[in-house]
């Protein structure tokens, strides 16, 4: 789906690259996690993925459309949507309801086709209570659920997420993990999720660490967490869920190895407990 080939990226007149030596192939319908410092090329890896740049060395294609031929580059939007760390910055509609609407419109869908997407989008996301609300004066976790609602509408194949909850309040934070939970249950859905949360690798099958401009780690997140000095050097922590689960084994708990989530850990205390984190 997406292929990165020897991809570099120089900003401006930067003496050092962005990104350098990349890559990377990810599959249509994997869920891909990408963590790293602040400043280690995050972003700039999912921006060149939707072409809203382009490498200044190698080459990227989704679908085998190269993103630097201009020709390519709505055909390559239309297929993988972004969705930003701020909401603010991706809603600009007066109402939720219009906002569901206006990625479609400009894909110049027939006015049938988007009322009925907007009718499955509102109640698929649960969104059917806040259809005339002013996306602008929602919750932080509204809004976000509404602009992922708004771009996956659009039907994308690719999903891309830049830390999507790391401006939200706890309850925001499982508003939309609960929504990208049902969103990995649909395995045709690629799904590429920047976070600085460990709690959210786990929900991904694959995990890339960027680190000063390369992707210096590919694999499982169990494989990631089995690390020692490398997550130090890479700033990253493991999810205090594994802490816990690690400390109620030493005092005698029969817990299962590899269980990073809250909901997992619940499940192995409690099997049935029937609640969500
Ligand atoms: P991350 O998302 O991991 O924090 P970014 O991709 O935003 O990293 O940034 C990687 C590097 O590129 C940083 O050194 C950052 O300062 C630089 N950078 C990012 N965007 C721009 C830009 N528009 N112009 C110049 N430098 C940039
Ligand atoms: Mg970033």
């Amino acid at each position: 789906m997406i292929r990165f080939s020897d991809v570099s990226l120089t900003y401006g007149s930067s003496a050092t690259p962005a990104l350098s030596g990349i890559d990377l192939t990810i599959e249509a319908g994997e869920s891909v996690a990408v963590v790293g410092p602040s400043g280690s090329g995050k972003t700039s890896l999912l921006r060149l993925m939707n072409a809203l740049i382009v490498p200044t060395g190698g080459r990227v294609t989704v679908n085998g459309l190269v993103t630097n031929d201009p020709s390519s580059v709505w055909d390559v939007r239309r297929l993988v949507g972004l969705i930003f760390q701020n909401p603010d910055n991706q809603l600009v509609s007066t109402t939720v309801e219009r906002e569901l609407a206006f990625g479609m419109e400009n894909l110049g869908l027939v006015s049938q086709t988007i009322r009925e997407r907007v009718e499955e989008t509102l109640v698929r996301f649960r969104l059917q209570d806040l259809r005339d609300r002013a996306p602008h004066r929602l919750s932080g976790g509204e809004k976000q659920r509404v602009a992922i609602a708004a771009v996956l509408a659009m039907r994308p194949a690719c999903l891309l997420l830049d830390e999507p909850t790391s401006l939200l309040d706890a309850a925001g934070r499982r508003e939309v993990w609960r929504m990208l939970e049902e969103l990995r249950a649909d395995s045709s859905k690629t799904v590429v999720h920047v976070t600085q949360f460990p709690d959210e690798i786990g929900l991904s099958s694959r995990v890339l660490v960027v680190f000063e401009g390369k992707v210096v780690f590919d694999s499982t997140p169990a494989e990631l967490f089995e690390l020692d000095e490398e997550l130090s050097r890479w700033s990253l922590r493991r999810p205090a869920t594994m802490d816990i689960a690690h400390e109620l084994r030493d005092a005698g708990y029969a817990i299962p190895e590899g269980i990073w989530t809250l909901d997992g850990l619940l499940d192995a205390l409690a099997p049935g407990h029937g609640g969500s984190a």
